[in-house]
């Protein structure tokens, strides 16, 4: 892993799907110091002191793009109670196993939405080399508003609870909102998640109100373009998410209860829809298990798995963009390739559906040069499955090799 000799790999691929909707069969793709340097017709022969791998029986694509993980944590019955005792090095090291499996499982990119400054380090350390995973892009910490999902002193008895300022991440003003920006660019933040609504999960009334003014938005989304950080906002409920699209939010996560008329906002100012359809999928099968979830939770998980695929099938119809995300820390770890068949069962083409976490991921990343296609200069993220998955879909859940950076992690 610390070794930086010039290597050279030529991949044998009996089928491409290039990134961008493009499909070529009997390729071989040359991969040299990280990067990809040639795709050519047939299998080339090795030169000398080059290793060849053989995935004429595969399908090889590129190295897939989660928008929407959590790498700190995952849903179990006592994560409420974590926070409170266990220590933040702890919550690193259990982190390494999570980002583990995602790599395995094909993601060589994620967009982490939310943590607690563990995500940062954390990010750090995979690109130092010390430790195995994704490519992190994080937002440190989201940014709420008091009482607001994302309020870290939420659901506290009095003596426990604080005030929560914007270096934690509450805002209650445009000013506020911009010296929370300022404070995720000083810690090192690569992007910008708010809670522009309540959450299912929190414990809290309500799941769907907005809850941030007008003008706290739109400062929040200067500040973020100014320090050259994109934007991604939490939303259940249509009015969070028309503030947030009125005020040029970049992506808006899960969508739930999204109408005719959000979707034609959406489509109007070119906003990206991340539906992480995983999370709704494995909460409401969880809220089946007696005292996995506070009471207070049942009813709203149980009710949105269901409805979450209704209405993402008849909006994704009208031609609202979508960018893939799982919200994975909610759902398993690992089990992220399961949104492909989520994708695919509420209409999306399976080529569609593998576009979206590659090419057009990339893009939101602002890093559409770099990452997500199988093309000369791109950065060397290759997975393969045998098979072929616009036949079936779930064959991307069985992910057999996976390249990062031009190393092999999984073969
Ligand atoms: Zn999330």
């Amino acid at each position: 892993m610390f070794t930086f000799a010039q290597s050279t790999t030529y991949l044998h691929c009996g089928r491409i799907l290039d990134g961008v909707g493009g499909q070529q069969t009997n390729r071989t793709i040359v991969v040299e110091d990280g990067k990809i340097v040639r795709v050519a017709d047939g299998f080339l022969g090795a030169a000398a002191g080059a290793k060849t791998v053989d995935l004429k029986q595969a399908t090889v694509m590129p190295g897939f793009i989660d928008l929407h993980v959590h790498v700190e944590s995952e849903l179990n019955p006592k994560a409420y109670m974590e926070r409170f005792t266990m220590d933040p090095s702890f919550v690193a090291l259990r982190a390494t196993s999570y980002m583990r499996k995602t790599i395995e499982a094909g993601f060589t990119t994620v967009r982490d939405l939310g943590g607690s400054g563990v995500n940062i380090s954390l990010r750090d350390a995979i690109n130092a080399g010390y430790v195995v995973g994704p490519r992190i892009f994080t937002a440190e910490k989201a940014i709420a508003t008091t009482g607001g999902h994302a309020d870290p002193s939420n659901g506290r008895n009095k003596e426990l609870s604080f005030d929560a300022g914007p270096e934690a991440g509450v805002i209650n003003s445009a000013d506020e909102a911009w010296k929370a920006v300022r404070t995720r660019y000083k810690n090192g933040a690569d992007c910008i998640k708010i809670t522009a609504t309540g959450g299912v999960l929190s414990v809290a009334k309500d799941g769907q109100g907005a809850q941030f003014r007008d003008d706290e938005l739109e400062a929040i989304v200067a500040a973020a373009k100014e320090y050259g950080m994109h934007t991604a906002a939490h939303a259940h409920g249509i009015g969070g998410m028309q503030r947030a699209i009125r005020a040029g939010i970049t992506t808006i996560e899960h969508g739930t209860l999204m109408d005719e008329e959000t979707a034609d906002l959406m489509i109007a100012y070119g906003t990206y829809w991340v539906p992480t359809l995983s999370a709704g999928s494995y909460v409401a099968e969880k809220a089946k298990t007696p005292g996995f979830f506070p009471p207070i939770i049942v009813p709203k998980a149980i009710s949105i798995g269901s409805q979450q695929k209704e209405i993402f099938t008849k909006m994704y119809k009208k031609g609202v963009k979508i960018a893939f995300g799982t919200d994975s820390g909610v759902s398993p770890h690992g089990d992220n390739a399961k949104e492909f068949g989520y994708l695919v069962d509420c209409g999306v083409t399976p080529m569609d559906a593998i576009t979206s976490a590659t090419s057009t991921a990339a893009m939101i990343l602002d890093q559409g040069e770099a990452l997500g296609q199988l093309k000369a200069g791109f950065t060397a993220d290759i997975v393969a499955v045998m098979g072929n998955p616009l036949e079936d879909i779930h064959l991307l859940e069985k992910v057999g090799f996976v390249m990062k950076d031009g190393k092999v992690v999984k073969r």
